[in-house]
């Protein structure tokens, strides 16, 4: 448990009809007590005013006492909602610093609950990208995180390696007793079961992550095929969605949609040009970079020529009576024909590229580097020559999943998880 007694406003920046304010700690009840006079009863909402220790009023509204510990940080804690003007809540900040608590930092709220076991570090990132979804597809995937399916996966392979490094220590301790004789084959063959789901996940086409990070189309072909005009037709209805989520580039090149539920930035390479211009030659550099590495490629043609290699080929132009190449998309970027059959292509594609059918798929890096380690170490663990290096092999494999969950050896990188989240999450 903490010593400090931590509040947040929850709710977005600015002028609002509501702004939540969460408070956490030790010191949550008596706050609660002496801002409202009367204690609400346990998770119900109840109205209140609230005053500071001069009796002045600050703001009358719903307040929620939530003893731990069945809250969300574990501890004991409350939440207010008021009216969400500067003067209150700066009003009801000052008088909860004037009784003890403190501002939080960023995901503080989360970190504590994960210190106190209300969830794993799997659960603790998926609220994180819960508050980032920008998309259906990003939130379906955030939410089943959150409920568990990677922490179940990793924490049910952690279950049977736990059993297996007991075996193995058996089979180290007792040589000469009457153990079973299928021991040493079952750990045999319990260890290639746990290195072969493990790397099956690994191999899944980074479907997770980028549904996490979105998706790269290039669009590649010859200058004037009217690669920008295609992008911007295709952004058109699409691109509003996104573009005011801060951090993400939106340059002249780079242009965000949403395709099929998942974000996709269009680079479109018409941009690519030599420039004295040093902001211009980043962003080139960027893009140059950034279609190098795509997801997808989408050449296009000019109706009337030959086609090109790429995974989606749009023949532009149609307009002019050009032919379309046999597998082609014949478009229309003026008029915009055949563009919704062009989005519906790239939606699909968009789609495969991220499909989270079935097993829930690996999302972010940090979890990969571990499940890499945890591979090397169970490959290393079926060649091992001695039992002890085996079981040396397993117990590490072991510390590599329990980094993912946060049940071990995980204090270096709670700082750097947590300073990413919001601040009241
Ligand atoms: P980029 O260099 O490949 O990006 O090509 P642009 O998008 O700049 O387009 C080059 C020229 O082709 C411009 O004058 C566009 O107006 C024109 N253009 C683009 N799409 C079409 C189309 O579907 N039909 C016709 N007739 N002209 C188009």
């Amino acid at each position: 448990m903490h010593a400090d007694t931590i509040f947040a406003v929850a709710s977005g920046a600015g002028q609002a009809a509501i702004a939540v304010m969460r408070l956490s700690g030790p010191a949550s009840r008596d706050l609660l007590g002496a801002l409202c006079g009367r204690m609400p009863p346990p998770r119900r909402a109840s109205f209140r005013r609230l005053r500071d220790s001069d009796g002045a009023e600050l703001d009358q509204g719903m307040v929620v006492w939530l003893p731990g510990p069945g809250s969300y940080t574990g501890e004991d804690a409350a939440e207010f909602y008021l009216h969400g003007g500067r003067a209150v809540l700066s009003g009801v900040a000052d008088a909860l610093v004037a009784l003890g608590a403190r501002p939080a930092e960023p995901g503080e709220f989360t970190r504590r609950a994960y210190l106190n076991g209300r969830m794993d570090l799997t659960a603790a990132e998926a609220v994180h990208d819960l508050i980032a979804a920008e998309t259906e597809a990003q939130r379906r995937q955030a939410l089943r995180q959150l409920d568990g399916a990677l922490g179940t996966l990793y924490g049910g392979w952690a279950d049977r390696l736990r059993l297996l490094l007991a075996q193995q220590e058996a089979l180290i301790d007792f040589p000469d007793e009457d153990l079973p004789p299928e021991v040493e084959a079952q750990v045999v063959a319990e260890l290639a079961a746990l290195h072969g789901e493990v790397t099956a996940h690994l191999d899944d086409g980074h479907r997770g992550e980028r549904l996490r990070e979105g998706l790269v189309f290039a669009v590649t072909g010859r200058p004037n095929v009217g690669k920008s005009s295609l992008v911007n037709a295709l952004a058109e209805r699409d691109v509003a969605i996104v573009s005011a989520i801060p951090g993400t580039t939106r340059d002249a090149l780079e242009t965000r949609v949403v395709l099929g539920g998942v974000p996709v930035t269009l680079v479109d390479t018409a941009g690519l040009r030599e420039t004295t211009d040093e902001i211009e030659a980043e962003g080139v550099r960027r893009a140059r970079a950034r279609a190098a590495a795509a997801d997808l490629v989408v050449a296009v043609i000019e109706a009337g020529d030959e086609a090109s290699d790429g995974d989606v080929l749009a023949a532009n132009k149609v307009d002019l009576g050009g032919g379309v190449p046999d597998g082609a998309l014949g478009v229309c970027a003026l008029t915009g024909a055949g563009l919704d059959a062009l989005r519906t292509r790239l939606a699909e594609a968009a789609r495969a590229l991220t499909d989270s059918a079935g097993p829930p798929p690996l999302t972010q890096a940090r979890h990969r580097a571990a499940l890499q380690e945890a591979v090397a170490r169970l490959a290393g663990a079926q060649v091992a020559d001695l039992p002890e290096l085996r079981a040396e092999d397993l117990r590490l494999a072991l510390r590599a999943l329990g980094r993912i969950t946060g049940s071990v050896g995980v204090e270096d990188i709670l700082d750097t998880l947590f300073a990413r989240f919001c601040i009241g999450k």
